[in-house]
């Protein structure tokens, strides 16, 4: 659940408002509020947005907990599922590492029926 926005960080570029997929979060003329925080799914996904590491979503999906702000920055927390996923300058994308195979190389292929078209395959690769 999201449970800082920092006031020292924001530099108020207003992403996490925008990607925020439940609204939690209002515009103020400073750093936005979290005004619905019951709202959130924690997806991280403001997060990974923030270009100033300056969000906190804690892993309890369910409950509230109180945080410390100093304390998260001086564990290396702020901003560390950003660089775990590689977004931001420099960083390699976590995508691009990724060897997982496509689904369409480990399942065979199959025949499905869409309407008023004859058999259709899925693509097949490699
Ligand atoms: S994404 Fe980060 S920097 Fe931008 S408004 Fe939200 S908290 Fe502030
Ligand atoms: S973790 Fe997801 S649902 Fe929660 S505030 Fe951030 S973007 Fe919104």
């Amino acid at each position: 659940m999201i449970e800082l926005v920092s006031a020292e960080r924001c530099i108020g570029c207003n992403l996490c408002v925008k990607v925020c997929p439940t609204n939690v979060f209002d515009k103020t003329e400073h750093e936005p509020v979290i005004a619905r925080q019951s709202d959130c799914q924690t997806c991280f996904i403001c997060e990974a947005y923030c270009p100033a590491d300056a969000l906190y979503v804690s892993p309890y999906a369910d409950e509230q907990i109180a945080v410390d702000e100093a304390e998260l920055a001086g564990n290396g927390v702020l901003g560390s599922w950003r660089a775990t996923i590689g977004w931001g300058p420099g960083r390699t994308k976590l995508a691009a590492l990724d060897k997982t195979p496509f689904i369409d190389r480990i399942l065979p292929a199959r025949t499905i029926r869409a309407a008023g078209v004859s058999d259709v395959r899925t693509p097949t690769t490699g």
